[in-house]
């Protein structure tokens, strides 16, 4: 498949992706969109022009400023329309060029919004490597997974309020820390700002209240999935989350890439999931390659412009994957609306080099990264831009995610 529009080779966006976001111009109002290359698909307008006529029967659920009321109409709709982005698009269709132009905007020219409102938002704690790092590193290494971990997927339930897109820069919390040696709490800026490299999925099919899902039909509630950064601020954590979990040093910000990738342009990516053992309780066994390879990466920029790729790792390393999660989520009967992000917890790979956060990168702040200019970060300083991309690559098929990129601006005290 190619398209007729002139797409670079390593471009994320290419004719197998249609990612689905929104945007809005200097001119146009926010509404739905997709991309290819470096150019951004008013779908509204090509809906407005007659093009999806055939797929999606009311183009205003387009002209909206979030997806939801696009995604609620469920898979066979999504899916058709996505499809049908893709044919107009392919150069079988290169007769309809001349007037398809008019509907493609540079994503200079653009700025892309949060693409969905996010009902509600859950993460979970499913790398192995990453709980296992910081077991290791705050308890027992010889013992460093909880009893519970390998038997269901850890979780809790964070704030969907403060989920903001790619571009929006965030404060240094302020808050209540305790250093180990002194006897009370002191209030000021967290000194142990930290990123979460994670993936999320957004829901795009309601339950009621005492439905569950299986492992079999998780898929079909996928709509498709983003980029996440779980900022946390890692000396609030440890004075506050005993005994209900994390609180504020979550809640001050997550972030996450514009663009939605439908489960459908991942499915070439599938691979085997790790091997589970103990074999998990019934509700949570599944059957079919249910993990992805998308090769993940953290960048750290200084305010000098000095960069550092600070990791390189894989969504395929999840223990525990996206169905089980769903399963889980869902077995006591709690409901899932259309919009509902979770995410994975912290990706972190077997090595090093690809470890998902900064406490586990400089072991607690023992070892520093060195950026280019000189300097050191054992965790994220004041004016750095921490940005997370991600992409599958197989036969010459690219599908990616963008980016999602933030900077953290001085505490507001
Ligand atoms: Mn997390």
């Amino acid at each position: 498949m190619k398209s007729w529009l002139t797409i670079a080779e390593d471009s994320d966006f290419s004719i197998y992706n249609i990612p689905f976001g929104v945007f809005k111009t200097k001119s146009s109002t926010p509404r739905a969109a997709s991309i290819l290359g470096n150019q951004v698909i008013d779908l509204y307008a090509l809906a407005q022009g007659g093009y999806l006529k055939d797929v999606l029967a009311d183009a205003e659920v387009l002209n909206q400023k979030t997806l939801n009321a696009f995604i609620a109409l469920g898979k066979p709709v999504t899916n058709a329309v996505r499809l049908k982005i893709q044919t107009l698009f392919s150069e079988e269709n290169a007769a309809q060029k001349d007037s398809l132009i008019a509907y493609l905007i540079p994503v200079a020219d653009t700025e892309m919004l949060m693409p969905i409102h996010i009902p509600n938002y859950t993460d979970f704690y499913s790398s192995r490597e990453h709980a296992t790092n910081v077991g290791t590193m705050f308890r027992d290494p010889n013992n460093a997974l909880l009893p519970n971990w390998l038997h269901l997927p850890v979780g809790y339930h964070g704030r969907a309020s403060s989920i903001v897109v790619s571009g929006t820069p965030l404060h240094r919390p302020i808050g209540q820390t305790k250093a180990d040696d002194q006897p009370a709490p002191t209030f000021g800026p967290s000194r142990l700002l930290d990123f979460e490299l994670e993936v999320g999925f957004v829901v795009g099919k309601e339950t009621q209240l005492g439905d569950s899902i299986s492992t079999a039909n998780a898929e079909d509630y996928i709509f498709g999935l983003l980029l996440f950064n779980d900022w946390s601020a890692r000396d609030v954590q440890k004075w506050e989350y005993v005994p209900l979990g994390p609180f504020l040093a979550k809640n001050f910000g997550s972030s996450v890439s514009p663009w939605i990738v439908t489960l459908e342009a991942l499915e070439p990516f599938r691979v085997a999931s790790p091997a589970q053992e103990p074999t998990p309780l019934p509700y949570l066994q599944f059957e079919g390659q249910k993990n992805y390879d998308i090769q993940l990466e953290v960048d750290i920029t200084a305010e000098n412009g000095a960069t550092k790729t600070v990791s390189k790792s894989n969504f395929r390393y999840m223990y525990w994957n996206m169905c089980q999660q769903l399963a889980h989520h869902t077995v006591n009967g709690c409901n899932v609306e259309v919009g509902d992000l979770y995410a994975s917890g912290t990706i972190s790979g077997p090595e090093k080099d690809s470890y998902g956060s900064m406490l586990e990168i400089s072991w607690g702040g023992k070892n520093p990264v060195i950026m280019p200019d000189g300097t050191e970060r054992k965790f994220i300083l004041d004016n750095d831009t921490v940005t997370i991309k991600g992409h599958c690559a197989k036969d010459n098929v690219r599908v990616g995610f963008g980016q999602v990129s933030n900077k953290i601006l001085p505490a507001k005290l």
